[in-house]
């Protein structure tokens, strides 16, 4: 396993350790070095030096490494599965898909590499021409979390490589091994040296402080919860940085009484209950037509009391712990709150006792709009079902939060889904679909679940400035 530090092309030792803890049994599994402010700002500086020759190599360069980056991830995609999994916790099945999305990333991005389009036009009073161009921002810091210990890496760094910037990237303190794994990975296939740097630290904020007033640092993406995001934008501002913010979500999952309901429930299971309920897509308040809410709930409970709750390397296991002891006990107040306030356990409703960190999978009916449950992004195995009658009132509710990132809509009328569809203030929806996730399509949240969008081919300009030139010949 790799423990390291990677800058400019070179593994260090650090002058710390940190431990990094398997959330199946709690144990230790790892001590990787613990960057400090000091290693994050000479990966900077070697980014910032590397930086300047990768941008300018040309397009069918770059996009040649990235495409080798795609094909040695999914060479070693069963290791990197297995290590998301170890660290991570996730079940084996889920680590590989996450494996198969991650390196898409580059696939998807070495096509994009070559299509940086910028254009040319006459000036409306006929004396010159626009030509615009899209050039690299130069060095990203790029700061993650571990639901998606590979996957939330590779979004950010395969558009920023293919524009030609260089990275510098902080994983979550948790999940440190899959990053630098990938890392390496990326570097055999051919990435130079500095253009990646991975600088894992037990100290998020003093390194962020330092690195984010390095000289040469033009943009800040981020993955993580809203009010982190919130930080990281402020302290941006002061140096007036380029940011993409992927934030948390509070995602409604509405099913009218038209659905076809076992196709709603099996859609219900997957916007829930995948990678371990730890998604910032994950549905978080079911929204049930009520000539329907019993028959949805039932068949919820059901397809949730089959999920078997385990390590993630075990046969057959749907659903591994949670993150840690924290996130465990914050999932459990907010039932607990919940059932207090009047909502009914239809099934489950506490912690499963350790070694390690799991939840029972829950179903909650008669929960109320604007309660506790419905306005905190669970993070967990928990669904809260609220019946509605009047199509308006639930999409008041379904809106009524500052977040914005998904929404899911299930209807046998396409036309009602869309239309509801366009109501619900969410930057994705999955009509008549769990998942939606797809590195070909803009993945990011409205509101104060994001800025930016990563994905798509909207994804790779986040990593670009525009530069517009005036030109008379
Ligand atoms: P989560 O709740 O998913 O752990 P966080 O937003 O706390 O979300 O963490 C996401 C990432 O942000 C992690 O890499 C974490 O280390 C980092 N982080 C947390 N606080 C700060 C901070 N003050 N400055 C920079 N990075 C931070």
């Amino acid at each position: 396993m790799l423990t390291k530090l990677l800058i400019g092309g070179e593994w260090r030792a650090g002058s710390s350790a940190m431990p990094v803890l398997d959330p199946a049994t709690g144990e230790t599994i790892a001590e990787v070095a613990a960057g400090t402010p000091a290693d994050a700002l000479e990966a900077c500086d070697a980014a910032a030096e590397a930086q300047k020759s990768w941008a300018a190599t040309a397009p069918r360069v770059r996009a040649e490494v990235l495409r080798a980056c795609w094909q040695n991830l999914v060479d070693h995609a069963d290791e990197l599965a297995e290590l998301i999994t170890r660290e991570h916790g996730k079940p084996l099945a889920d680590a590989k898909g996450e494996v198969a999305y991650a390196a898409e990333f580059f696939r998807w991005n070495s096509e994009e590499a070559v299509r940086l389009h910028g254009s040319i036009s006459t000036a409306p009073g006929g004396a010159n021409k626009i030509i615009v161009q899209h050039p690299p921002v130069g060095v990203v810091l790029v700061v993650t979390p571990w639901n998606f210990p590979a996957a939330m890496i590779t979004r950010k760094v395969a558009p920023a490589l293919a524009a030609g910037n260089a990275v510098v990237i902080k994983p979550a303190e948790d999940t440190p091994l899959t990053a630098l794994r990938v890392a390496e990975l990326l570097q055999q296939a051919g990435v130079p040296d500095g253009v990646i740097n991975v600088v894992p630290t037990a100290d998020a904020a003093s390194w962020f402080e330092a690195a984010v007033d390095h000289h040469a640092v033009r943009m800040v993406s981020f993955t993580g919860s809203t009010e982190t995001g919130r930080k990281l934008l402020r302290r941006s501002a002061d140096r007036v940085l380029k940011v993409g913010m992927e934030l948390g979500g509070n995602a409604p999952f509405i099913v009218f009484d038209d659905a076809d309901i076992d196709a709603a429930v099996e859609g219900a299971m997957v916007a829930k209950m995948r990678h371990s309920a730890q998604t910032c897509t994950a549905a978080n308040r079911f929204f049930v037509q009520a000539r329907v809410a019993d028959e949805f709930t039932t068949k919820l409970s059901a397809a949730m009391a089959a999920i078997k709750v385990g390590n993630g390397f075990a046969e057959g296991v749907d659903c591994g712990p949670m993150i840690n002891a924290a996130a465990v006990s914050k999932i459990d107040g907010l039932v607990q709150a919940a059932t207090a306030g009047g909502a009914t356990s239809a099934l489950g409703g506490s912690a499963v006792d350790g070694p390690g960190f799991f939840y029972q999978p829950t179903v909650l009916a008669d929960v109320t709009a604007g309660s506790a449950i419905t306005g905190t992004e669970i993070f967990g195995p928990v669904a809260p079902v609220i019946s509605f009658t009047d199509t308006d009132d639930m999409i008041a509710n379904a809106n009524d939060t500052e977040m914005g990132l998904a929404a899911y809509v299930y209807t046998s009328d396409i036309g009602r889904g869309l239309a509801v569809s366009e109501r619900l203030e969410s930057g994705m929806v999955g009509l008549n679909r769990g998942a939606m996730s797809d590195p070909a399509a803009p993945f990011g949240g409205m509101k104060q679940s994001g800025l930016g969008r990563e994905g798509a081919s909207e994804g790779i300009y986040e990593f670009c400035e525009t530069q517009y030139i005036a030109a008379d010949w």
